[in-house]
């Protein structure tokens, strides 16, 4: 077994190091103090992922990306994971559904999306349809050559960053046809708007975009706009689903890493009763069990970012993307909550980066499945396959 990252994988983290530091980072005070990024930074932070090389991380050179392995993804998305107020998503990913698109399509909205020139947001979440997507209402009915969308979906993130909406929506509201359509915004605007863009709330973080709720109201969409086929909406976002998983578990990592080294320097400097805090017990405890939290995720995230990579079965990388994305985000909250116990109050003010990945990474055991749901397909496969799914020899392909 080789632990070891390559020279590219090494080169790839370093790289995405220094972009989080030298790009992202002085981004993190004015992104909390204005909710998001202003408007005006938006168009120069692209230009700097493009020269930094980070534009289309997740996809094929094919379709206009990097062509990395998910190993190499990972190496990059741990780094951005350091930074506060969701900044990594100043690196965009296109979603992963559009790979699966016609030729056209994939130059319509997928290549310009690799090249930063686009930007999908994806719309499946609803009042009623959160864990469970078959109660989406939202229904897509054919009138001559072009679909009819009706329905409002929630929290659709980076929809002001981006012009085009993919929604997920069921053909003349059947539950078994799920279906993919993409919406371009200029179609949002056009007299009479037939999208209306209720509110974008706040949240418990400021995030570098905004998470918006949409309402369509017979909103035209050409056929060509028909991602996949009908009924296939599940099937083209499953994969989605395993690396947004393995992102989420990669900025856990980042963030973790970074709470726990903010945390470790103030321990050693901070002076009370007359010694350095690390020197209580309690506190150097707390670090040693942040190490072995941190220590175990990331061997976890390597490992599972390389099965991946093997080409290990569909069935188990799901599994595995769930047990992962579980574990990671709980041990980040774990990890961080104990950095901003050992600041004291100074972990408590906004302007400490700990305060503010305590609020960031308490989402991640919300979205992309929620931690019980995580739970439910990781008891799903003990049931079907056993618990060798988990616990095998070797454990890979
Ligand atoms: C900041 C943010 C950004 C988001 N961005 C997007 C986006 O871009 N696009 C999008 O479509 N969606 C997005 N979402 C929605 C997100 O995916 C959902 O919030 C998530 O799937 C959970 O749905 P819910 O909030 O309706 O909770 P519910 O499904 O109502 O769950 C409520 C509680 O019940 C539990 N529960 C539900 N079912 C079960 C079960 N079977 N067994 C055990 N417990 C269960 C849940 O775990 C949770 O604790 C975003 C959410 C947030 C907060």
């Amino acid at each position: 077994m080789d632990f070891a990252f390559t020279p590219r994988q090494q080169e790839l983290a370093a790289r995405a190091r220094a972009f989080a530091d030298e790009v992202l980072l002085p981004l993190e005070q004015i992104t909390d103090e204005h909710g998001e990024v202003p408007v005006e930074l938006r168009e120069g932070i692209r230009q700097k992922v493009r020269d930094w090389g980070f534009a289309g991380i997740n996809h094929s050179k094919e379709n206009g990306g990097l062509g990395l392995s998910m190993l190499e993804q990972t190496a990059i998305e741990e780094q951005l994971g350091r930074v506060t107020n969701g900044l990594w998503s100043c690196v965009w990913r296109p979603p992963v559904s559009l790979k699966f698109g016609t030729e056209a399509q994939r130059e319509r909205w997928l290549r310009p999306s690799c090249a930063g020139h686009r930007r999908g947001a994806f719309a499946i979440t609803e009042e009623g349809a959160g864990s469970d997507p078959r109660q989406v209402q939202t229904r897509a009915v054919k009138k001559g050559d072009q679909w009819l969308l009706t329905g409002v979906k929630w929290f659709v993130t980076s929809y002001n960053a981006s012009d085009f909406v993919i929604v997920h929506a069921h053909v003349d509201g059947d539950p078994d046809k799920p279906t993919l359509f993409i919406v371009d915004k200029p179609s949002f605007t056009e007299a009479p708007p037939t999208v209306t863009h209720l509110r974008s709330p706040k949240f418990m973080h400021n995030f570098a975009f905004d998470h918006a709720e949409l309402e369509f109201r017979d909103t035209p969409v050409p056929e060509d706009a028909l991602l996949g086929s009908i009924g296939r909406g599940f099937e083209l976002t499953k994969d989605w689903f395993v690396e947004a998983r393995l992102q989420i578990a990669s900025h856990a990592v980042g963030a973790a890493c970074r709470a726990a080294e903010v945390a470790n320097d103030y321990a050693a400097g901070r002076q009370q009763f007359g010694r350095p805090i690390r020197d209580f017990q309690a506190i150097e405890f707390m670090l040693a069990d942040m190490a072995v939290e941190i220590f175990a995720a990331k061997s976890m995230l390597y490992r599972v970012a390389w099965e991946i990579d093997q080409g290990l079965d569909r069935k188990l990388v799901h599994a595995h993307a769930s047990a992962l994305k579980l574990h990671c985000s709980e041990m980040a909250g774990r990890v961080i909550d104990k950095a901003l116990q050992i600041l004291g109050g100074r972990g408590y003010m906004r302007e400490n980066p700990v305060e503010r990945l305590y609020r960031d990474i308490r989402v991640d055991r919300i979205w992309e499945g929620t931690s019980e749901i995580q739970r439910v397909v990781i008891a799903g496969q003990i049931r079907k396959r056993g618990f060798g799914t988990f616990a095998d020899i070797g454990g890979a392909p």
